[in-house]
């Protein structure tokens, strides 16, 4: 860390809809510096101000293709890329000694290979949604779904904009995951991820799962605990993309005095 200016953060992937959003934020953020910004070979925004990309003033650092000299200006790289791209990103991280926010889904198997390497040598945090309140609503279901038992029948909703093409969500799962985790489950053996028909009464134990499509929405996600006499409802609704893009910047920012390792959004979070 740069002690005058604050943690350096790098941005892969700087053209795309979330590396912008990621650039804005951490202009936006005290206690941190746009260093660099690094895109594809070939990518038209390459040569563009970081600033003008996202659709703000000039700052002055031009996007580019060069990941070593990015890497060499920052303490922190975050990567909202594609699948593959990642692997590149975490070996030469790694050799820079550059802690590494990872973002990007989907990853393939040489990714997490390399990511898990990285770790060895850098401070890694890598999550498939790195919104706050996600992450804090996945502690908070597992902590419930502890508390009580299967008096309380456990149901997540979930419901996307109409160009999503998986069902149910991977938040809806991750949230199932949690609340199967709390009853010391495997959300596999419990869950229900449809029904239709004459479909029997309800399973003591299961987790169902509703989805629902249309529209715009960004995203949102409420888990109901339905006991007798009364029902629990968890809830996050997502407003727009730039949840994500604050959840990676804290994340960064967070790896600045961190040993190297592997971490998720919960020990970002503190939780
Ligand atoms: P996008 O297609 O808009 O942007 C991806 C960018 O990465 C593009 O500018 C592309 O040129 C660039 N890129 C591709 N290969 C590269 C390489 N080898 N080196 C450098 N740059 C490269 O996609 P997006 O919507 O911004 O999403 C990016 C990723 O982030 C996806 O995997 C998406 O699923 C994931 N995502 C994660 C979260 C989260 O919370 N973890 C939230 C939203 C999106």
């Amino acid at each position: 860390m740069d002690g005058n200016q604050g943690v350096r953060v790098a941005v892969a992937g700087c053209a795309g809809r979330m590396g912008r959003m990621i650039i804005t934020r951490v202009l936006e953020t005290a206690g941190c510096r746009l260093a660099a910004g690094v895109d594809r070979p070939g990518s038209p925004a390459l040569g563009t101000d970081l600033g003008v990309l996202a659709g703000q003033g000039p700052v002055g650092v031009a996007a580019s293709a060069d990941l070593d000299a990015a890497l060499a200006t920052a303490d922190v790289l975050i990567d909202f890329t594609t699948a593959g791209a990642p692997a590149r990103h975490a070996a030469a991280a790694a050799a820079h000694g550059t802690a590494l926010v990872i973002g990007t889904t989907g990853l393939e198997a040489a990714d997490q290979q390399a990511i898990d390497a990285a770790a060895a040598r850098v401070a890694v945090v890598q999550a498939a949604n790195m919104s706050v309140g996600v992450n804090l609503l996945l502690g908070v279901v597992e902590r419930v779904a502890r508390a009580l038992d299967d008096g309380y029948d456990i149901e997540i909703v979930e419901m996307h904009h109409r160009h999503k093409v998986d069902a149910p969500s991977g938040t809806a799962l991750a949230l199932g995951r949690a609340a199967a985790a709390g009853r010391g489950r495997n959300l596999d053996e419990v869950a229900v991820r449809a029904r239709d028909g004459h479909t029997g009464a309800r399973r003591s134990g299961d987790i169902g799962f509703a989805v629902l499509r249309g529209g715009d929405v960004v995203g949102e996600h409420s888990v109901v605990f339905a006991g007798t006499g009364e029902r629990i409802t968890l809830g996050h609704i997502a407003g727009g993309r730039q949840i994500f893009a604050a959840g990676a910047v804290r994340a960064a920012l967070w790896t600045a005095d961190k040993p190297p390792g592997r971490y998720g959004m919960a020990d970002v979070l503190g939780l």
